[in-house]
């Protein structure tokens, strides 16, 4: 109970943040450098649960910003303007090696967890995206078992040929790749099956109200089946009940993420998480 509280809670900020006024959100791309050296920006992880074995064996990383006078900010708030002043390679990167060096740690001390970050659809094909990545890899700060990059749906349908392209430098490198927000794009599993990705992720917008929507069950569950057909890994997002995930168990999906397997949370309370392991 007390988790649904602070779940509330947090929604609460994150709505009146939203709603708030406009224009402070337009100096913050000029903070970026100050805020992530001060440590302000940082990483919070969200536990995916491998739903045959109940244990979570991956999280997804989403990037917190923590500002002094504005409190916790979301990344809906602040992306889109980092985006617009050609921000989100310098922000992507340094989420990336706190990434690494967090899953390095954790496979050290016998946890191997497979992190997602996510990549907005133009620094897929970024040079220089791609250049520090092979630089990591070289370097071996990039541990490719330990990484998932998670690729929208709808951006990467954009430009499917350059996504295509960008794609298999990475799965190349060996790094895993998943197609997020599945379902909010228009493109057909059998176009998306020519990208060389491991997974899809179901947009949670599918998920989180399929036990009164006929139509999201059948979404969900015949992409479910075509996925497997195609030899995807599926990932059912929003799961914030016990119910939903005994429906997608029984469908067979994958993983689960949601609040009910665990909310973002910073480093060391997702080891606590992660360390007990079984999530009923
Ligand atoms: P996303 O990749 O679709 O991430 C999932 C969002 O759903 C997250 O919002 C997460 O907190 C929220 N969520 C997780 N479980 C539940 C649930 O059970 N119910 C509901 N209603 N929501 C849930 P968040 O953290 O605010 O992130 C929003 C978006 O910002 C992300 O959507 C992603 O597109 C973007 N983002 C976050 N971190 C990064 C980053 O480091 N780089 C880039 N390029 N984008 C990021
Ligand atoms: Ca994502
Ligand atoms: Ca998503
Ligand atoms: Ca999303």
């Amino acid at each position: 109970a007390d988790q649904a509280r602070e779940h509330g809670q947090l929604w609460e900020n994150h709505s009146a943040e939203m709603a708030g006024s406009r224009d402070w959100r337009f100096s913050l791309s000029g903070e970026l450098d100050a805020a992530m050296a001060a440590e302000h920006i940082w990483v919070a992880f969200q536990p995916k649960l491998d739903i045959a074995a109940g244990r979570i064996t991956a999280a997804e990383a989403l990037v917190r910003w923590t500002h002094p006078e504005r409190g916790d900010i979301f990344p809906d708030s602040f992306i889109p303007h980092l985006e617009k002043n050609g921000r989100m390679l310098d922000l992507t990167l340094y989420v990336l090696d706190r990434v690494m060096e967090q899953a390095r740690r954790w496979s050290l001390a016998g946890n191997p967890i497979n992190v997602a970050v996510n990549v907005s659809a133009p620094l897929l094909v970024m040079d220089a995206f791609v250049g520090a990545m092979r630089e990591r890899l070289d370097g071996g700060t990039l541990l490719p078992s330990l990484l998932t990059l998670e690729i929208t749906e709808s951006a990467s349908m954009e430009d499917p040929e350059r996504a295509l392209a960008g794609m298999r430098l990475f799965a190349e490198m060996g790094i895993r790749l998943s197609i997020d927000d599945y379902g909010t794009g228009q493109s057909t599993l059998s176009y998306l099956k020519h990208f060389p990705a491991s997974e899809i992720k179901i947009d949670k917008s599918f998920v989180l109200a399929i036990r009164d929507n006929r139509n999201d069950q059948a979404m969900v569950r015949s992409t479910i089946d075509l996925a497997h057909e195609l030899g995807f890994a599926v990932v059912a997002e929003g799961v914030e009940d016990a119910a939903v995930l005994e429906y997608l168990r029984a469908l067979g999906c994958d993983y689960a993420q949601g609040w009910h397997i665990g909310r973002p949370i910073p480093a060391k309370d997702f080891a606590k998480l992660a360390g007990i392991g079984i999530v009923s």
